[in-house]
């Protein structure tokens, strides 16, 4: 493994550690620290920004959106308690680093994204790549993907202003829904929402994140999410 992936990993740790009492633990699932291991990061950031891909930040991928802090990738995963036969559908396609590194631990990730220019080139990339568990749509994630439903876990990489009813609907029963809910603006939690066995819905608030809006909550189809 290269030093600056390591470091990486090491930061990732630190940083898990220093937010145990927020986040619940004082570790990640190995399995998904591995994930995270075996992703170059390098690859899905703009080459003029490739000197900082290992950094623990944040950076801008273009058309103003961005791929998250690799702490952030980790503990969202982690929270997803993804497991090898697991659907997963991600909201927010942007560069396909989340979608690649998920794509090592589940059966099938179906990756929505509403600009056609960042997920078209994604979609592209990640094939060239070799990652083929990984389906594309561009779309408006706020209605998922009902064709697919129900999924193990549901991911949403933008920020709502409240969490979207079609995804749900779209989680299976014992499912877990990992969301950045805020106004624009305004502070963000992280919330992890899961449906219990009889379709109970339980959420909780993990940790205060910075994430760019989730667009078109206003412009949904309308629909339940399950038709089809
Ligand atoms: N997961 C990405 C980071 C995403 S940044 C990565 O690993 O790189 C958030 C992404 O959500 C942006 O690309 C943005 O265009 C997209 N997005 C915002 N609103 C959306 C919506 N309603 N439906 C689908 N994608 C949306």
């Amino acid at each position: 493994m290269k030093s600056d992936m390591k470091r990486m990993l090491a930061d990732i740790e630190m940083e898990v550690a220093y937010t145990r009492s927020l986040i619940g633990k004082s570790k990640l699932d190995p399995r998904v620290m591995a994930a995270i291991g075996k992703v170059s990061r390098e690859a899905f950031v703009p080459s003029d920004l490739k000197p900082f891909a290992y950094d623990n930040g944040p950076l801008p991928i273009g058309n103003g959106q961005t791929i998250s802090q690799p702490y952030i990738v980790a503990l969202m995963t982690d929270l997803l308690q993804p497991e090898p036969d697991h659907i997963v559908l991600e909201v927010g396609t942007g560069s396909g680093y989340q979608a690649a590194v998920l794509s090592q631990l589940v059966k099938k990730v179906f990756t929505i994204e509403r600009i056609p220019a960042l997920g078209d080139a994604a979609a592209v990339h990640l094939r060239s790549l070799g990652y083929s568990n990984i389906e594309y749509r561009i779309g408006n994630g706020y209605d998922g993907w009902p064709e697919h439903a129900p999924y193990d876990a549901i991911i949403v990489t933008a920020a709502a202003s409240h969490i979207p009813p079609a995804l749900m609907a779209q989680l299976k029963t014992g499912g877990r829904l990992v969301i950045p809910v805020g106004l624009p603006d305004m502070p963000q939690e992280l919330m992890l929402l899961e449906k219990d066995d009889q379709g109970r819905i339980y959420t909780r608030n993990i940790i205060g994140v910075a994430f760019v809006p989730l667009q078109d909550e206003d412009n949904a189809s309308g629909n339940n999410g399950m038709s089809r």
